[in-house]
């Protein structure tokens, strides 16, 4: 079985070594008999870098009260939830117990030494508030305000399905039904005119295949982290078959999970161009010279 998802693929053009200890080698490390390379190179896996912890803290806040606690959802308790879930995570970080477990808050900067604990608090806290603002003056947060309890659709973390041999795992942050149709929200670090179409069309794939609601009927929408803009992908730009035809092409070079040949390290080549920007330098025995 081959397995595409947009980490993977971004992952691999980064550097196939940094995809091979990500997706293969890194998984040892979470047995507790583990030695000590493999628990490092399963740390390594789980740091974060700032932006990706800040959309995480905007994803999990917003999904929290649009299916949680519906009925306190407003601007303001909006605002305060995502502050003390910044404050829960960032006292985490401080106490390091990412070194009990590895899945705990830890950024990439702060571990490379690249910035400071109270750095990346100041910079991350504004950036929230930015973002937070933003948002809550949108249609988008009226919306999801008053959409009912009963209209909404629980999706989960991840989701996956299969075309043929090639499975396929996504990620959606909300939904909601309005009569006929279904609305879908993705939170995205890229802008509104960088995002991914293929995101969309995945949007619509989801519908079909998970609530048997047909393309024209799903509206996909995007909330950009960098700008701040909501914004819905006309139906126009996306192309179901293109994307199908990209995720097989783009999947052939992806490992295939349960093959037996592939766990050789040396099968990877290094990309010494991103080891400055790569979470697994510690590992990399073929890093650039540091
Ligand atoms: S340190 Fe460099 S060569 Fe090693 S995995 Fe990272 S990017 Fe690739």
């Amino acid at each position: 079985m081959r397995v595409w998802s947009a980490g993977r693929e971004k992952l691999l053009r980064f550097c196939p070594r940094a995809y091979f200890y990500n997706y293969h080698l890194a998984s040892a490390g979470y047995d507790h008999n583990a030695d000590t390379k493999q628990k490092l190179l399963y740390r390594l896996k789980h740091l974060l870098p700032i932006q990706l912890w800040q959309r995480s803290l905007f994803r999990r806040t917003l999904r929290e009260m649009f299916y949680k606690t519906p009925a306190e959802f407003s601007g303001k308790t909006f605002q305060q939830r995502l502050q003390r879930n910044l404050l829960g995570e960032y006292n985490s970080l401080v106490r390091e117990d990412w070194r009990q477990h590895a899945k705990c808050v830890n950024l990439y900067e702060t571990y490379y030494g690249k910035m400071s604990h109270a750095e990346a608090f100041t910079l991350v806290e504004n950036v929230l508030n930015l973002n937070a603002n933003h948002l809550v003056a949108s249609e988008l947060f009226q919306q999801l305000c008053n959409t009912s309890p009963l209209d909404r659709v629980e999706i989960l973390d991840f989701f996956h399905f299969n075309l043929n041999t090639l499975v396929v795992w996504c990620t959606l942050d909300l939904g909601w039904r309005r009569r006929d149709s279904v609305n879908l929200v993705a939170i995205t670090n890229e802008d509104s005119g960088e995002y991914s179409l293929v995101n969309a069309a995945l949007h619509k794939i989801f519908a079909q295949y998970n609530l048997a609601i047909s393309p024209d009927k799903t509206v996909s929408h995007g909330w950009a982290m960098a700008n701040g803009e909501t914004f819905i992908v006309p139906d126009r730009k996306i192309n179901i078959s293109k994307t199908i035809d990209h995720l097989r092409e783009s999947a052939i070079p992806l490992c295939q999970d349960s093959a037996p040949d592939i766990k050789q390290e040396h099968e990877f080549r290094g990309n010494p161009e991103n080891c400055d920007k790569c979470r697994f330098l510690e590992y990399c025995e073929t890093s650039a010279p540091r």
